[in-house]
């Protein structure tokens, strides 16, 4: 009787380690590079290892530039705490915070008035919860103008424009079937000339899923100085996070 052996739990590629996930839902071999450094195989049950080695060595330049990217971006940012005089991101510029009674606050915890923001000072661990709501509703009215404003312009019109947490990754994702466009609700952090770019950009995958010349020539169309407004968006100082 032959022994089945156990599955493996992490695979190593050169001097890569990779976690390997094993998933019963999944139908093809993903793998993911962490900002932290960490690296993964998302693996369908039933997969031999060796399978596993050659799609991730075929996948090595990629997961080699990913590293570099992260490396050059340096640690993430550190997260500000939310007492009096703490400096806040919004749309490129920062807002000093001044914590407030609550009875001056009742119906919205946060606000950006006069500039600066208040928060009621009895938040306590909920603050940033509260900001991360101030921000995604920022969000959904200003990706929805700017959308309405573009999309005439690029010539293709979303289904919907969603704002969600997208990860540490993604700006922005357009999804070619059902024509919905999602933008990050950190987004609203950077400058509006950066959130435009994001937009022109989700809005011309409508009608270029890919990044090739056709979809930078409808980019360009609206936008000329596209490549400033991009080199901005990857700039690392530029990857503000509260
Ligand atoms: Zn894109």
């Amino acid at each position: 009787m032959k022994l089945r052996r156990a599955p493996i739990e992490s695979l190593e590629v050169d001097d890569l380690v990779f976690a390997v996930r094993w998933s019963r839902r999944r139908r093809t071999i993903g793998i993911s590079v962490a900002r932290e450094g960490g690296l993964r195989v998302l693996a369908p049950v039933g997969v031999p290892a060796r399978k596993l080695e050659s799609a991730v060595r075929a996948k090595l330049p990629w997961v080699h530039r990913k590293l570099a990217e992260f490396e050059s971006l340096g640690p993430p940012p550190p997260r500000p705490r939310f007492v009096d005089g703490e400096r806040l991101p919004y749309l490129g510029r920062t807002f000093r915070l001044a914590l407030v009674d609550a009875a001056e606050r009742p119906n919205a915890p946060v606000a950006l008035r006069r500039g600066r923001f208040e928060m009621a000072r009895d938040l306590d661990g909920e603050a940033r919860a509260a900001f991360v709501r101030w921000y995604t509703e920022r969000a959904r009215a200003r990706l929805g103008a700017r959308v309405a404003r573009y999309a005439p312009l690029v010539g293709a019109t979303p289904a919907g424009v969603v704002v969600r947490d997208l990860g540490v990754r993604r700006w922005g994702v357009c999804d070619g079937r059902t024509r919905v466009v999602s933008f990050h609700w950190e987004l609203v952090l950077q400058p509006p000339a950066i959130v435009d770019y994001v937009v022109v950009h989700e809005l011309a995958h409508l009608l270029e899923p890919n990044h090739g010349p056709r979809f930078w020539r409808r980019v360009a169309a609206v936008m000329p100085d596209w490549k400033r407004r991009r080199g901005a968006l990857s700039g690392g100082g530029h990857r503000h996070t509260i």
